[in-house]
């Protein structure tokens, strides 16, 4: 499938993102939110992320001037039907997909692939909500995006062999590096890291080390960029207590069971840099 515009819903941290890499690699965007306000905040984020590859001479003016020229911001949801593949990516609401999602089935020619970047959603539950559970995938992308050099895509139980090389040779067209995951809560990186993150707080817990040397530990013996007590701060406790939840009731497994220290920074409101207070001190 040649795929030469994409739709992307929602123009926040993650849909203007998408834009921008769509963008950069020669792709028309068409970018819709619900407000005009919040279109433009994300054409202004673009045009930020722009101007940092220009700085770095990544990129020319030439072709930043390009790059803003292929995306077109609307809320109109009709401008979508210019593209081959709309990937949702609006607020993490299971109910507000589900509106999203079929709205777009009702839109969109049959042969358009519908993508989804939810982060914790299942794919083949909201594959269900369209009459084309074989052209909807999921393509987790990370924050930035731009930076991020992952997609995890992600197949529901129909998705089909074409949309999966479909939007794989997508994200190799955006400069990634794109693994392919069978749909299961957390997919793979989040399955791993979470359960990572909480299991430094059993051993802060626990009085084996200080956070200042557990995160060292990680750092130094495992080659990771920063340590998980410090991730879990920029994350947010909040976040890592939910998904562990979610991990707990879903897999039905008390390897997920959430550290209790973890339940009481949160319970005490120290949900990590976004509050000042975490883990560490801001
Ligand atoms: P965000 O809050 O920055 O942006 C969401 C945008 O969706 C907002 O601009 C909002 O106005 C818009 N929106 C809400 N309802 C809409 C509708 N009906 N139609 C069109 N637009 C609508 O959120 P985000 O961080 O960009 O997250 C978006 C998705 O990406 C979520 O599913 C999230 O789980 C996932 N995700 C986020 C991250 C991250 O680190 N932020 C990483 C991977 C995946």
């Amino acid at each position: 499938m040649n795929i030469s515009t994409v739709g992307i819903v929602g123009a926040g941290t993650m849909g203007n993102g998408i834009a921008q890499a769509c963008a950069v690699s020669g792709i028309r965007v068409v970018m819709v939110d619900i407000a005009q306000a919040a279109v433009d905040k994300g054409l202004v984020t673009v045009g930020k992320g722009l101007d940092r590859l220009l700085q770095k001479d990544k990129i020319s003016e030439q072709e930043k001037a390009a790059a803003l020229g292929r995306i077109q911001g609307s809320t109109n949801y009709d401008e979508l039907k210019a593209a081959q593949l709309v990937i949702e990516a609006a607020t993490e609401n299971h109910a507000l997909k589900n509106k999203i999602l079929a709205q777009l089935d009702g839109l969109l020619a049959p042969e358009v692939i519908i993508a989804t970047n939810t982060s914790s959603i299942s794919i083949t539950q909201l594959a269900a909500v369209t009459q084309r559970p074989d052209r909807f995938v999921g393509m987790h992308f990370f924050n930035p995006v731009p930076m991020m050099a992952l997609v995890e895509i992600i197949r529901g139980l129909q998705t089909s062999d074409a949309t999966h090389d479909a939007v794989k040779d997508l994200a190799v067209r955006l400069g990634k590096s794109p693994i392919t995951v069978k749909n299961s809560p957390g997919f793979v990186v989040n399955r791993i890291l979470v359960p990572m993150i909480n299991e430094a707080f059993f051993v802060l817990a626990e009085g084996v080390a200080t956070p200042e040397d557990i995160d060292a530990g990680m750092r130094l013996g495992c080659n990771h960029p920063i340590g998980p007590l410090a991730l879990a701060d920029m994350i947010g406790l909040d976040v890592c207590l939910a998904v562990m939840e979610v991990y707990l009731e879903q897999f039905g497994d008390s390897k997920y069971r959430p550290c209790p220290l973890l339940r009481e920074y949160v319970a005490a409101g120290h949900l990590g840099r976004k509050t000042g207070r975490g883990v560490y001190h801001y």
